[in-house]
């Protein structure tokens, strides 16, 4: 196995229930093509990613959506678990299961389709320097703390200084080491997070920000798909 060789973790576990469609998002059709098959090629144009693991929630589907890739990219399909953290879970549970050894492990969700090759690189060179990176966006909104008065009316309390807010996305790549031991401690621990980052942090490690583009949308609305579809005809 080369050196330095890294991994991709593609959650496609989720049912995709903001988007109010009979199938789950992943799998709907953008420009002829599933959304999951956007993503993994676009992941896979960087040519720096050795072996895909997808966990998602149909894998005879995914299989299906897959096969219709005429290349000979290496993706292991397993199958996904309730949460995002837990979908990831079994992929990592593969990765030790095959006795593969990966120096590192990205994660990017399966809905995020324009993520540009700059960001995908610039992400993965930050890890290799750092041991843990992320894509991210300052937070460009004003930003207020709520509290819901007795009619169950939502009211501002106070404003929130966004200064150093940041909103994280992904990619997000660390060291499989990292990756591994924040995954095992946060099943210990019983805690679930929202992202890799978060339970990467709660190892004390350092977590470095990449600034990515606003089009790195995670498709979560019919609103999202819309905007997607704009963005995408912009550059054909
Ligand atoms: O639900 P959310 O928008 O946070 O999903 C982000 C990514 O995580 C999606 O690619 C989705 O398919 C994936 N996911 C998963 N397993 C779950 C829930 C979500 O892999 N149980």
């Amino acid at each position: 196995m080369p050196n330095r060789t890294t991994f991709a973790i593609i959650p496609a576990g989720g049912i995709g229930k903001r988007m109010h469609s009979q199938n789950p998002k992943q799998f709907l059709t953008l420009f002829d093509e599933p959304i999951l098959l956007h993503t993994v090629k676009a992941l896979a144009k960087t040519g720096l990613i050795e072996k895909f693991f997808i966990p998602t929630v149909d894998v005879v589907y995914t299989k299906k959506i897959l096969n219709h890739i005429k290349t000979d990219l290496d993706i292991v399909i397993v199958k996904g678990g309730k949460t995002r953290q837990d979908s990831i879970t079994n992929a990592l549970d593969e990765i030790k299961k095959l006795k593969l050894k990966p120096e590192f492990i990205l994660i990017h969700d399966s809905v995020r389709v324009l993520v540009q090759e700059e960001t995908i690189v610039s992400v993965i060179n930050k890890a290799k320097e750092k041991g843990a990176a992320v894509a991210a966006r300052p937070v460009s909104d004003t930003l207020k703390l709520s509290h819901t008065d007795e009619n169950g009316e939502v009211i501002i309390k106070k404003n929130v200084s966004r200064d150093l807010l940041w909103q994280t996305q992904t990619p997000q790549v660390f060291t499989a080491d990292i990756l591994f031991e924040a995954y095992e401690q946060a099943q210990k621990d019983h805690f679930l997070g929202t992202d890799s980052a978060g339970l990467v942090e709660r190892i004390n490690k350092d977590v470095y920000l990449v600034e990515s583009p606003q089009s790195n949308i995670k498709i979560t609305t019919p609103e999202d798909l819309e905007l997607v579809k704009m963005y995408m005809s912009l550059k054909k």
